[in-house]
């Protein structure tokens, strides 16, 4: 069967091709369907190109099926599925942010694929509350009366703002309407909620007396707090920390609310996060209503957690909202696992990833990129060099803090840079590193070890 097909009568029949060993094996894996159709459109490509040259290339039916059998892997792999994070940035936005633990993974496979106490409180057979089984670990880890969980944070925001200032006036140092990832914009957000914006300040320098000024007693709705989490302001600068703010809101009679967005989660993380502020301090801090994402500084899941006064919590879980936002089981599931890690800090710093990615040392990179190499030296037209370089935290968070870190350069003979990207991005599992000076880099942080010999298949592939 296997010869040149240099005429369009030369092209084997569909019926032919699914006699192939690899194209039974296909079918009997994704169904007639798909099978069909994909041999339906590769001969159908050849036909068009047979017909649109003068001169006629030689086509191989061996090569056919491959082409056929790529086509089956493209059209029945997941669009979502993994890849390999090589940028270094450990929250990655486009990647995903937060990589779960495996107690979160499980914990939310769990629920997926049973029945589970969502809503059912087992104790006395009644009907209870999602937000029960995170409620009172948050409780526990920041210190606060009461706590809520919603879809992420932006729907923290919108929910807090439209329960506890509707029609009312918010306001806020200009120094602090940030936008965060293109469409979460403070002044939107407040807009949707349905509060009215009152900048005060300038964007630079913003005082007490600003705040004070601004205050009108049956308008003003809260003071709002806005974490700068992607961009600082340096030189001459000023801020009313949020201590000063809340006593202006205590002596005012009105909330603070403080969104910290990507704050880090607990005190141990300190040394690893730099000056970012932390949650149990903020709330020490005295606001009313603190909000954060899930999938950031916490290494959980995607989701939006409120925490603070019981009084406000209670009012946003009776909004018409909170059923719009509504945070699901699998999230719960997960978010639960998460914290109850940070129960014991030093079983949260070796399982939750965000933190053992954070921990790694310096020489524990090089050991690693050592490794790595001495995988890779069976490729002869391949060259590495380990190197030292910058990493960051990504997700928005901390962004004038580089992380040192080590990376691996690739060179393939007869690639660039720019073209070993792209067939690195192509693979069965994406390989996503990163290019500077014209050189190919994959940072040691963010692989995992056990992707070392994933890598080495992709490259095998690409090299032959
Ligand atoms: C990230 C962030 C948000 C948005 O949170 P999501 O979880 O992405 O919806 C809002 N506010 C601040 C300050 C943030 O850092």
């Amino acid at each position: 069967m296997v010869g040149k097909i240099n005429s369009l009568r030369a092209i084997p029949k569909i019926d032919d091709l699914l006699k192939d060993d690899k194209m039974i094996a296909a079918t009997t894996a994704h169904g007639n369907a798909v099978v069909v159709d994909c041999a339906r459109a590769c001969v159908n490509k050849l036909r068009d190109q047979l017909l649109s040259r003068t001169q006629i290339e030689p086509f191989d039916e061996e090569q056919l099926l491959a082409e056929i059998e790529t086509q089956i892997r493209q059209e029945t792999q997941l669009h979502l599925r993994p890849v390999i994070n090589g940028t270094g940035i450990i929250l990655h936005t486009n990647l995903g942010r937060a990589v779960l633990s495996e107690a979160a993974a499980q914990a939310a496979y769990e629920v997926a694929t049973n029945y589970s106490t969502l809503e059912y409180d087992w104790i006395t057979g009644e009907r209870g509350s999602r937000y029960s089984h995170v409620d009172f670990l948050l409780e526990k880890l920041c210190g606060c009366e009461a706590a809520m969980v919603v879809n992420n944070n932006a729907a923290a925001v919108l929910l807090v703002l439209s329960t506890m200032a509707k029609n009312k006036e918010v306001v806020i140092s200009r120094g602090e309407l940030v936008e965060i990832g293109g469409s979460f914009r403070v002044p939107e957000v407040m807009a949707q909620s349905g509060a009215i914006l009152v900048e005060v300040g300038s964007t630079n320098k913003t005082k007490k007396a600003d705040y004070v000024k601004a205050i009108v007693s049956d308008k003003t709705g809260a003071l709002l707090k806005v974490h700068t989490s992607n961009y600082k302001i340096m030189g001459f600068t000023e801020a009313v920390s949020l201590a000063e703010l809340a006593e202006i809101g205590k002596n005012n009679n009105i909330p603070v609310i403080y969104d910290l967005g990507s704050g880090g989660f607990f005190k141990l993380a300190e040394s690893l996060l730099g000056d970012e502020p932390n949650v149990f301090e903020s709330m020490k801090s005295g606001a009313d209503i603190i909000c954060f994402s899930g999938d950031k500084l916490l290494g959980g899941p995607q989701a939006g957690i409120i925490i603070g006064n019981k009084k406000y919590i209670e009012a946003m879980k009776k909004n018409p909202l909170t059923r719009a936002l509504r945070v699901d089981k699998m999230t719960l599931a997960a978010l639960e696992a998460t914290l109850r890690l940070y129960l014991d800090t030093e079983k949260a710093q070796k399982e939750i990833p965000l933190l053992s990615q954070l921990s790694i040392t310096k020489e524990m990179l090089f050991e690693k990129a050592q490794k790595f190499v001495a995988l890779l030296k069976q490729f002869s037209s391949l060259t590495t060099e380990i190197v030292e370089e910058n990493g960051q935290v990504g997700g928005g968070a901390m962004p004038n803090q580089m992380i040192p870190s080590v990376c691996v350069i690739l060179k393939v003979n007869g690639l660039s840079a720019n073209a070993l990207d792209q067939k690195f991005n192509q693979a069965e599992i994406p390989i996503i590193g990163r290019i500077r000076k014209d050189q190919y880099l994959l940072d040691m942080r963010t692989i995992k070890s056990r992707e070392f010999e994933m890598i080495s298949k992709t490259i095998e592939k690409l090299l032959v």
